[in-house]
């Protein structure tokens, strides 16, 4: 038997796994499960990148191996789009790469800036891949906890001043999974100080900024002036345009950063498909009620899920953007013990909040995947299997 690497047995068991045996025991014992736990739209992609994607595949010029900043075309397309969407100027040859999915370029950004014993600051509750890639990379996580008093943004004047001179890489991520949270520019100029202050690389993580509600709109990091001294940001088609499966999405900022991380890139992976980044270029001229039409779908499921929690005990503010909802368990349960009885009493399946980090104890995340009336069935079964707010053990 093969001793695996310290790196990976560092790293916690994965948060799904555990769920899934669990999903696979209740479905044994016959219970019809509702799912309410990955964040994977449940809709097809956008029309106009699945036709384009037929035309792409078509044609030879696109079979070959990528460039490895992606091809002339997406860059122009997304770099366009920067303008349009946040009046942020770039320039499409050095401050804009083609990724294989955010998750990707997430990954390998902390191997381009941590080298052993450096600390990153991450967001806790958070996306796992901050923590895990740091670890892989030899560095340490320091958490800067995301809590509800302060509308879930870290308060940067809690880091103690040795981590933030220790400290390479700041991770944010606004609209935040889990919590939901956004935040405004008044916010991202005092990360950029903060950054520049100890000479922290700032990512910006950019997953949901176009699924945002009541009149919100999300902001590029950007958008702050000089932000593009210290900065990048990461953008995903996944989440905006139903395309998860098509692994694609740019990174866009500081042309040296950018630099280091393609030279990660350059050597594990060869960029993704050509044709997929021609469909993907088309995704930035969807219509845009094509996209207001998404929001609206995931506003009424978010009102109708909101509504429901509401009748059951739960108190809470209506949430802005991302199709995710962060809510306290009951008084006396842990994040896994409430997790446990939705899906053992009702069938339902959530993602326990201390999945994505200590201070995620005692929320669990709903993510609003699922149709209006399946929604309203888990809302059903939670009212008749006697699950509240004020339920007590
Ligand atoms: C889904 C998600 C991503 C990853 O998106 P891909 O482009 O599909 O890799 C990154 N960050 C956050 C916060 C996410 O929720």
């Amino acid at each position: 038997m093969v001793k695996v690497s310290e790196r990976v047995e560092k790293i916690p068991p994965y948060l799904f796994a555990e769920i899934d045996k669990k999903i696979a025991a209740a479905k044994e014992k016959g219970v019809d499960i509702i799912s309410l736990g990955i964040g994977d739209p449940d809709k097809p992609t956008i029309q106009s990148v699945v036709d384009e994607m037929h035309k792409a595949i078509d044609n030879p010029k696109n079979h070959d191996y990528p460039p490895y900043a992606g091809t002339d075309e997406f860059r122009e397309a997304a770099t366009k789009w920067m303008k349009k969407r946040f009046n942020v100027e770039l320039d499409a040859k050095t401050e804009m790469i083609c990724n294989i999915g955010s998750k990707e370029a997430i990954a390998h950004v902390f191997f381009a800036f941590v080298d052993a014993g450096d600390y990153t600051l991450i967001p806790d509750p958070g996306y796992p891949v901050y923590k895990t890639a740091t670890i892989f990379a030899g560095g340490n996580p320091y958490s800067m906890p995301l809590l509800e008093e302060n509308n879930f943004l870290p308060d940067f004047d809690k880091i103690p001043e040795d981590i933030a001179k220790k400290s390479k890489i700041m991770f944010l991520n606004y609209p935040n999974n889990p919590t939901g949270a956004v935040c405004d520019l008044d916010f991202f100029k005092k990360a950029v100080d903060f950054c520049k202050k100890y000479d922290i690389l700032l990512c910006h993580d950019q997953a949901y900024c176009e699924m945002t509600y009541d009149g919100y709109k999300a902001h590029s990091i950007f958008e702050v002036e000089g932000a593009k001294d210290i900065a990048i940001e990461f953008f995903s088609h996944s989440k905006s345009y139903n395309m998860t499966g098509w692994r694609v999405g740019f990174v866009c900022g500081n042309e040296k950063y950018l630099k280091a991380l393609g030279t990660i890139k350059s050597n594990i992976d060869s960029g993704t498909f050509k044709a997929i980044q021609q469909a993907a270029a088309v995704a930035f001229d969807a219509p845009k009620e094509q996209i207001e039409n998404l929001t609206k779908m995931y506003q009424e499921r978010r009102d109708v899920m909101e509504a429901g929690l509401r009748e059951l005990g739960w108190n809470i503010k209506t949430s802005k953007a991302t199709f995710y909802l962060w809510l306290k368990v009951p008084q006396g349960f842990t994040s896994e013990e409430f997790a446990t009885i939705l899906l053992e009493k009702a069938g339902i399946v959530v993602p326990p909040g201390n999945g994505y980090g200590k201070y995620g104890e005692g929320y669990f995340r709903i993510a609003l995947t699922q149709e209006v009336p399946t929604l309203k069935k888990a809302i059903e079964r939670m009212k008749n299997a006697g699950i509240s707010y004020n339920m007590t053990k």
